[in-house]
C-alpha cells in the first residue's frame, strides 16, 4: 500500500514569531536573537549597536 503521508503543515515566507514590541507577524527580522519587525528594528537598531551604512 502506497500511501501518501498528509503535507506537514510548515510556515513559509510568513514569520512565525510576532515582534516583541509591537506584535505584527509581518517582516519580523529573527536573526541575531531578535524579534522585531523591520519598522521596530529601524527605531531600535542604533541602541543595539547597528550602524547605518550608506
Ligand atoms: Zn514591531
Amino acid at each position: 500500500m502506497a500511501k501518501l503521508k498528509p503535507p506537514k503543515k510548515r510556515v513559509f515566507g510568513k514569520a512565525a514569531h510576532p515582534c516583541i514590541k509591537c506584535g505584527t507577524y509581518n517582516a519580523v527580522i529573527k536573526v541575531y536573537g531578535l524579534y522585531y519587525c523591520r519598522h521596530c528594528f529601524r527605531e531600535l537598531a542604533p541602541s543595539l549597536g547597528f550602524k547605518k551604512y550608506m
